[in-house]
């Protein structure tokens, strides 16, 4: 079954084009990854996937529902980092995934401290964000989206800015989530080396079009 389907997906700021007609399937249980430079649409899609920007063409289905301008109840179904996640600095970490969680309308402390562990973190959730670094942040970004038990999880860019030792801990962690926790993940990034290992599906963005879709699975299967 395809948790994210989407035909002819476009996406029109005046007469630039950032998203041009992308036609994607991605399974349940997958990691799939969009490849491509800066600029060439990865962050609009995921943008439209979340319904945070408005196509100008084609159209979307989440978890088999077609995606409509006011359609609200998959939300909760989907866990997301698209930015530099931003956090309630004076709050602690376990703090901060609560009032997410009442936010979302599904808090489980239960659940929250597994995640917690999941990305590492538990140890330092009674710490104020403040003192976070860069990598404990994005890994805190990671705890709080997928705190909610959401079936999808969409990363803009989740390894970008990492040291190695960091990217090692992403990897690890992205299998886990699909391995252990069922979550189907949707991440970017412009660089094959980042996404090549962790991806079971790459897909190729340039200029706005899907240019190349590979299965890793052939490729491992082949070396
Ligand atoms: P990527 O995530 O691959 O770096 P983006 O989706 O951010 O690419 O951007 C794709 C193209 O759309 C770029 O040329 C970018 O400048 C343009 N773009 C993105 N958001 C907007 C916006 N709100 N208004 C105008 N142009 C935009
Ligand atoms: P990223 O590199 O993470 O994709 P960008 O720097 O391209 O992010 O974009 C940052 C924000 O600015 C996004 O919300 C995007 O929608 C907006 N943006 C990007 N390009 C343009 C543009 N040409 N005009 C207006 N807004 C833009």
């Amino acid at each position: 079954t395809d948790i994210i389907q989407t035909r002819l997906l476009s996406k029109q700021y005046g007469s630039a084009t950032a998203v041009s007609n992308v036609s994607m399937n991605v399974k349940q249980g997958e990691i799939y990854g969009f490849l491509g430079p800066n600029g060439a649409g990865k962050s609009t899609i995921m943008k439209m996937l979340l319904g945070l920007v408005k196509p100008t063409g084609g159209q979307i289905e989440l978890f088999g529902e077609r995606l409509l301008v006011d359609s609200i109840d998959h939300l909760k179904r989907i866990g997301h980092l698209i930015e530099t996640p931003v956090f309630y600095e004076r709050l602690t970490a376990e703090q901060n995934l609560e009032l997410h969680g009442e936010y979302m309308g599904y808090y489980n402390p239960q659940a929250a401290r597994e995640a917690l562990e999941l990305v590492e973190l538990l140890g330092v959730e009674n710490k104020q964000v403040r003192q976070f670094s860069l990598g404990m942040r994005q890994r805190l970004g990671i705890a709080r989206a997928i705190s909610t038990r959401p079936e999808l999880l969409i990363l803009d860019e989740p390894i970008n800015g990492l040291d190695p030792e960091g990217i090692h801990a992403m990897r690890i962690l992205f299998r886990r989530l699909r391995d252990e926790w069922g979550i189907s993940l949707l991440i970017s990034s412009h660089l094959l080396s980042e996404i090549e290992q962790v991806a079971d599906t790459i897909g190729v963005i340039h200029h706005g079009r899907l240019i190349r879709e590979v299965s890793m699975d052939t490729v491992r299967a082949s070396t």
